[in-house]
């Protein structure tokens, strides 16, 4: 299929200082950021981060407090919606029942008074796949149809920017997962700047260039999905996308490039490459993939760091079983050992260990909020 024509290049997308207060209640906090124009964006959080009053901004349906949204060099913050090359796609697809798909699709065009609409309509339906759907009202399709048809009926003004606000959050799990993928392959294909809220990590990982966590109205950490997860910033990063093993503990100064780590007695270390903090209060990280479990200490092979403890729960769930390991100290560690046929089966109440490669570490600031 030919790429979408483009109009004239929109540029990057900026938010320079963007606040939004409702009273005393900061929703968006001194927001900036740059969104590549063509990339695909996600703004990730939990409920109540800002997202939705951050996209809203954006489109034009929330105005402000203080800042700038910049298309290229242009401030459009203050344009009203229609005036801006944007779009947005809501997680209700909001499409008119009494008009045939046909017609949804074409609606934008017919409002700007554009008569033959036949071939780009038809072209529009061939990206979504849902050729031949057009004589079809909204009604008579499913959920994961009527999605796409929302997806066209926005494309088809051809905005620079394309807002999406948990547009797969009504679908089923399945559906979910293979609309993740079109919706990936739809955006390489016309070249638009996405912009995709939502709060389900895996959904922001599967499909985003850049990712942005959002806490509290404001940026947490911003990045390739691998570079964040590989490398949070912050103990909230680290626990919002996926799952971490964070171990408490006392940074004492870096030696021979990597830095020394105290850990309830247990002297670790992690690369200094791999820690954002070298003295005082840290968490010492390893995800739950990056741990593996033995029975004892001398299957540890060299140049690796363990903990013992205590099995305290196995649970099977297909591609993996995923353990808890009762530390001496009362950490509790999530252990996942892929079922791959050759790991180890570890019984629940038995002794183990578990042991990581220092490189797969990664060591993070602990303030007294966190610890
Ligand atoms: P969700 O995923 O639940 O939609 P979100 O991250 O998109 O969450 P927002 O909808 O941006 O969050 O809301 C951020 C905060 O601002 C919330 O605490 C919300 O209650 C508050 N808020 C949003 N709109 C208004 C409003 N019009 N008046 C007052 N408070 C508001």
């Amino acid at each position: 299929m030919t790429r979408m024509a483009r109009e004239t290049p929109a540029g990057d997308l900026r938010l320079a200082n963007l606040t939004k207060r409702f009273g005393v209640f900061t929703a968006v906090d001194d927001l900036s950021l740059t969104i590549e124009q063509g990339s695909f964006f996600a703004l990730l959080g939990a409920s109540g981060c800002g997202k939705t009053t951050t996209l809203r901004m954006i489109a034009g349906l929330e105005e402000p407090t203080s800042g700038q949204v910049l298309l290229g060099d242009r401030d459009i913050a203050r344009l009203r919606p229609y005036k801006r090359p944007v779009n947005t796609v809501f997680q209700s697809y909001a499409l008119f029942p009494h008009l045939d798909i046909f017609e949804n699709v074409a609606f934008g065009l017919r409002r700007r008074g554009i008569r033959s609409v036949d071939d780009e309509v038809t072209r529009m339906l061939s990206l979504v796949q849902l050729d031949g759907y057009g004589n079809r009202r909204p009604a008579q399709l499913s959920g994961g149809q009527q999605q796409r048809v929302a997806l066209a009926r926005a494309l088809i003004n051809r905005p620079q920017v394309l807002l999406l606000d948990e547009p797969l959050g009504a679908l089923d799990l399945k559906l979910r997962r293979q609309m993740q993928i079109e919706l990936k392959r739809i955006q390489t294909e016309v070249g638009i700047t996405f912009v995709h809220v939502t709060h389900d990590q895996e959904e922001a990982m599967t499909m985003a260039d850049t990712v942005a966590v959002m806490n509290a109205g404001r940026i947490e950490q911003l990045g390739a999905p691998a570079d964040i997860y590989e490398f949070p910033a912050t103990a909230f990063v680290a626990n919002f996308l996926g799952q971490s093993n964070l171990l408490a503990g006392e940074a004492t100064g870096v030696s021979g490039g990597d830095v020394a780590v105290t850990a309830h007695g247990t002297r670790l270390s992690v690369p200094a490459g791999r820690s954002r903090a070298d003295h005082g209060p840290v968490h010492l990280g390893v995800r739950p993939e990056k741990l593996i479990l033995v029975g004892s200490a001398d299957q540890v092979p060299a140049g690796h760091q363990h903990v013992t403890g205590v099995v305290t729960d196995a649970s099977y769930v297909g591609v993996s079983t995923q353990y808890l390991l009762r530390t001496s100290w009362g950490t509790e560690l999530s252990v996942f050992a892929a079922n791959s046929g050759t790991s180890t089966r570890v019984a629940v109440g038995s002794e183990a260990v578990a042991y990581w490669d220092p490189r797969h570490a990664f060591l993070l600031p602990r303030d007294a909020a966190d610890s």
